[in-house]
């Protein structure tokens, strides 16, 4: 009875070492599917959150109406930026700062951003030496294109400032008559 299990024991023992370099054999033949990097670089889905672009309006403005909501809402305050005003009551960040040595790449502010102005990217090779390379100013985060859904201009459903009556504007609901609300 003991020597049959011993036996048994043994024939999985070979049984699965040979099993084991077969695999191996099969795999030395087979092409190999590594894709080396940086040789060969995989293009990401549009949606992969890497770099992070200011962008501009299907008029060439920049999108960017200092509204704070970015930076409020990015859970390691990496984004800082001061807000200024044109003489035509449009919006604008004087000066826009991403610490991306601080950034998590969550979305969050992409998320927030009223005016779709703060994009994330697929665009991942960033890495710097020197760690305070990685502070990005407006100059650099600003590019001149619309990035995605490149034909919307938030200024064409809010309005700029005062202009337009309430109501007046793309989207934007007429103001409710409170008195109609009365019991
Ligand atoms: S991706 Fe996240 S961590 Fe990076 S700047 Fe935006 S909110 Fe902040
Ligand atoms: S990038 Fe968007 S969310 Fe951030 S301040 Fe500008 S408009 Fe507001």
């Amino acid at each position: 009875m003991q020597s049959t299990s011993l036996y048994q024991s043994i024939f999985e023992g070979v049984y699965g070492l040979l099993t084991g370099f077969a695999m191996t054999l099969r795999h030395l033949f087979r092409k190999p599917i590594t894709e080396p990097y940086p040789e060969f670089k995989r293009r990401l889905p549009e949606r992969s959150r890497a770099t992070i672009i200011l962008t501009r309006d299907p008029d060439g403005d920049e999108r960017c109406v200092a509204c704070y909501l970015c930076s409020g809402v990015c859970p390691v305050n990496c984004i800082s930026m001061q807000s200024a005003e044109r003489s035509d009551g449009r919006r604008y960040a004087a000066w826009f700062r991403i610490n991306f040595a601080r950034c998590i790449y969550c979305g969050f502010c992409e998320e927030a951003c009223p005016t779709l102005a703060i994009q994330l990217t697929p665009h991942f090779e960033t890495c710097q030496r020197d760690i305070l390379k990685l502070l990005s100013e407006k100059e650099d985060l600003l590019v001149n294109h619309g990035g995605k859904n490149s034909d919307y201009n938030f200024y064409r459903h809010a309005g700029v400032a005062m202009v337009g009556e309430k109501g007046s504007h793309i989207g934007e609901e007429a103001p409710v008559d409170i008195r109609t609300l009365m019991p």
